[in-house]
């Protein structure tokens, strides 16, 4: 189903002159956060939203704060015409996009920090990053007055530190996960995938491969650390240039394991190729 028409705020109150009255009328209001450069993934989501709910708000903002690395952040693809083409399509309500100075005005002083779940893997890797995504989450959960948010679970870490903080700061908002949407080799679907050349984009297939083939054998009762020393090597032999993590956590509360999983556990990767930093996971099933 399509609506006809998709309003564009860009500014908080032309938001909330939209949002509130949904809220007052009792619509559910679903929200999409994204940082733009659509693609099949972002789609799913706005799918689950529109099933979930009677209104979708979708967010592109490419937030400065969760960006460690300046050159990362100037090169990420900034498509809002065609982002915007596809979110009409998919029946969006309204498009949101903010810029720097509408969501860090001048003395914007507070920071979100989340311990424990952030601490690691990405980032262990990205100083900052989660601060940066706890406090722009934060404040589009309030800005949009969203009862649901879709996340997509390619981003593992990132949906724990947002269920973290939803729970520690009471955020009257339900929290969704969404699986993560692939492409035909099994590359997860990413924006920073449009960055690759051809002949990294045909090498990127393995993280997934060495992944499913790393979490295969754990399940089957080979020790972790030798399983994913086994993956590192994969990796580079396959042709990345550097594997920033590959952490086998329980999918429950991302703690460290280092033996056969007895619960449900998710085997996490974050590694370059041409310059590009891809992160990938799946699931591991607990071993015997
Ligand atoms: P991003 O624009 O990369 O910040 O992503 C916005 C949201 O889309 C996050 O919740 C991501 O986890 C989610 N997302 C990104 N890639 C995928 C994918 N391949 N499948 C499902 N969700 C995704």
């Amino acid at each position: 189903m399509t609506t006809p028409h998709m309003t564009i705020a860009r500014t908080v109150r032309g938001l909330r002159i939209i949002a509130t009255p949904w809220k007052r009328g009792g619509l559910r209001v679903g929200v999409v956060p994204t940082m733009g450069a659509l693609h099949e993934g972002h789609l799913s989501l706005v799918r689950a939203a529109r099933a979930m709910c009677d209104r979708v708000i979708v967010t592109i903002f490419v937030n400065p704060k969760q960006f460690d690395d300046a050159s990362d952040l100037a090169a990420y693809p900034r498509t809002e015409d065609a982002d915007a083409a596809l979110l009409r399509e998919a029946g969006v309500d309204v498009l949101y996009v903010p810029d720097a100075a509408e969501m860090y005005p001048p003395g914007f002083a507070t920071t979100i920090s989340v311990r424990g779940v952030s601490e690691g893997l990405c980032g262990g890797a990205r100083p900052g990053h989660f601060d940066g995504v706890a406090t722009v989450v934060c404040k589009l959960l309030m800005q949009t007055l969203a009862d649901h948010a879709f996340f997509g679970e390619k981003d593992f870490q990132q949906v724990h530190v947002v269920r973290r903080m939803v729970t520690d700061l009471n955020l009257p908002v339900d929290i969704v996960t969404c699986p993560t949407r692939r492409e035909e080799d099994g590359l997860a679907m990413s924006s920073r995938n449009r960055r690759l050349s051809a002949d990294a984009r045909a090498r990127a297939r393995a993280l997934p491969q060495v992944l499913q083939r790393c979490a295969g054998r754990i399940t089957a009762g080979e020790a972790p650390s030798a399983a994913m020393e086994q993956a590192r090597a994969d990796l580079l032999a396959a042709g990345f240039d550097a594997v920033d993590y590959l952490e086998l956590r329980a999918a429950s509360d991302l703690a460290p394991l280092t033996q056969s999983p007895t619960t449900p556990a998710r085997l996490l990767a974050a590694a370059w190729l041409d310059s590009v930093r891809l992160i990938d996971g799946v699931d591991v099933a607990p071993a015997g």
